[in-house]
């Protein structure tokens, strides 16, 4: 085992990541699949997630923690997440980064699999900049895995493809998101959700061709999502708990 097991992170942090996997399953970028992590608040090489399970159903009770080896730390025995390497590799590979959205968000798909890029097509979405990288899992491990990340180097090559980027698109399966905070990653998770599908939608008409927002209208919009991202958490977490938070 890599770490010694630290104390329980913080309620209000694991409130948080209950309401994530509920926000984003109710948004529809998780279904019975896919998964959200956050680093723990005071053990930077420990991170929480949960038991494997659909994310609409998670509860304080089944989050674990994990070290950065992607085992479960203490005695924990519960069943992981096959992909729990994708969050294990990139919090290794970033320490800025916080929190890790894994989906199979559907309009994203075919982003993946065709020469169209993944833009930002709004305001909502500038996160996405103008080079989304997808990662190719044939580059590294051929042409019969089962596509998953089920191994830390898999996750490892995932995470190289990423690099700084805030989204990577996961060539004929789903993408991954990275944020600095669990509000931050389910904004972009669900903005990617929502750009792909508007995207595929302004692709289909007309001639093709489709204004996207230039770098500096990107970066400018950036920075005015940074100031108002509670409003939407807020609304989407009394949504998600109701009563309960
Ligand atoms: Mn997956």
């Amino acid at each position: 085992m890599a770490d010694a097991t630290p104390g329980p992170a913080d309620p209000a942090l694991i409130e948080n990541l209950v309401a994530a996997n509920r926000i984003l399953s109710r948004e529809g970028v998780v279904d019975g699949f896919g998964h959200v992590s956050v680093r723990h608040d005071s053990a930077p090489g420990v991170f929480l997630l949960a038991r494997s399970m659909a994310p609409g159903l998670v509860t304080a009770a089944d989050i674990m923690m994990y070290g950065l080896d992607g085992e479960a730390l203490g005695d924990d025995r519960r069943t992981a997440y096959v992909e729990r390497y994708i969050h294990s590799e990139i919090y290794r590979a970033q320490p800025e980064v916080t929190a890790v959205v894994h989906s199979h968000s559907p309009a994203v798909i075919p982003f993946g699999v065709t020469s169209a890029k993944l833009r930002p097509i709004y305001h909502m979405s500038s996160f996405l900049g103008s080079d989304v990288p997808v990662f190719e899992i044939r580059d590294t491990h051929g042409d019969a895995t089962d596509m998953l990340i089920r191994s830390p180097a898999l996750g490892a090559a995932l995470a190289t493809s990423l690099g700084r980027a805030t989204v990577a698109l996961m060539r004929g399966h789903g993408n991954v998101v990275v944020g600095r905070s669990i509000p931050e990653v389910v904004f972009r998770a669900i903005y990617t959700e929502m750009n792909a599908r508007l995207q595929g939608d302004a692709l289909r008409l007309g001639d093709g061709r489709v204004t996207y927002l230039s770098d500096g209208e990107a970066a400018a919009s950036m920075a005015t999502n940074a100031g108002v991202l509670t409003r939407a958490w807020e609304l989407w977490k009394e949504a998600a708990l109701g009563g309960a938070s």
